[in-house]
């Protein structure tokens, strides 16, 4: 398997009702903004690593429009 573009294919864990979801994120990007679809809670998403899929998770402040 080849990755694109240093893409990362992660697991995060909703910190608001504890969902599994998969996420891809760049490791050079700012926070992916995404919305769990269990809860619809607004997620910020970064990786810590290009090299472990290691994801940091945290709530943003503002709802994801739409
Ligand atoms: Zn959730």
């Amino acid at each position: 398997m080849t990755t694109t573009d240093g893409a990362l294919h992660g697991t995060y864990r909703c910190p608001v009702c504890g969902h599994r979801d998969s996420i891809e994120v760049m490791p050079d990007a700012p926070a992916k903004r995404t919305k769990c679809s269990y809860c619809g809670a607004a997620l910020d998403v970064t990786a810590r690593s290009a090299e472990t899929v290691n994801l940091d998770v945290k709530v943003a402040e503002e709802p994801v429009p739409g």
